[in-house]
């Protein structure tokens, strides 16, 4: 049974030359890529993307961040993707997320952890529809 799941190679990610590198780990592990997009998003595409974190302190500064240079979106597909990318990306606190993932080999900050990738398969499904809206 094949999975789809939306991934996000975050502005920080971008601007330190990271994508080969998540990209090369994605395929590595055996997950296909079957959409990529390089875009800068607008503040209202982003507020929807992270609409679950709206009463969040910290939503003002994610918006701001996450709409502050070039991302990579992504649509991965495998078995149990939602789900494999997660243990590919390591924790949200780089500092707690094992060595040899994504976040724990490239970061130190919550706010810039490199990529995101959803949590469930209802929101890959939302949020690949937010990003790729004619394509699935
Ligand atoms: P994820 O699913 O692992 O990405 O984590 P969440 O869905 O909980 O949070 C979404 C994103 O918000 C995280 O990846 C972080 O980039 C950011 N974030 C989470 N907690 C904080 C925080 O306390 N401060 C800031 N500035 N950003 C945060
Ligand atoms: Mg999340």
């Amino acid at each position: 049974m094949s999975e789809r799941t939306l991934v996000l190679i975050k502005p920080d990610g971008v601007k330190r030359g990271l994508i080969g590198d998540v990209i090369a780990r994605v395929e590595r592990k055996g997950l296909k890529v079957v959409a990529m997009d390089l875009r800068t998003l607008d503040a209202d595409t982003a507020k929807t993307h992270y609409a679950e974190h709206s009463e969040r302190p910290f939503f003002g500064e994610l918006v701001d961040f996450i709409t502050s240079g070039p991302l990579v979106a992504l649509v991965l597909e495998g078995p149990r993707a939602v789900e494999a990318f997660r243990a590919l990306a390591g924790l949200t606190d780089p500092v707690k997320s094992a060595p040899g993932t994504i976040r724990g080999d490239h970061a130190l900050e919550i706010a810039e952890n490199v990529v995101h990738g959803s949590d469930s398969p209802e929101s890959a499904a939302r949020e690949i529809k937010i990003f790729f809206p004619d394509r699935f």
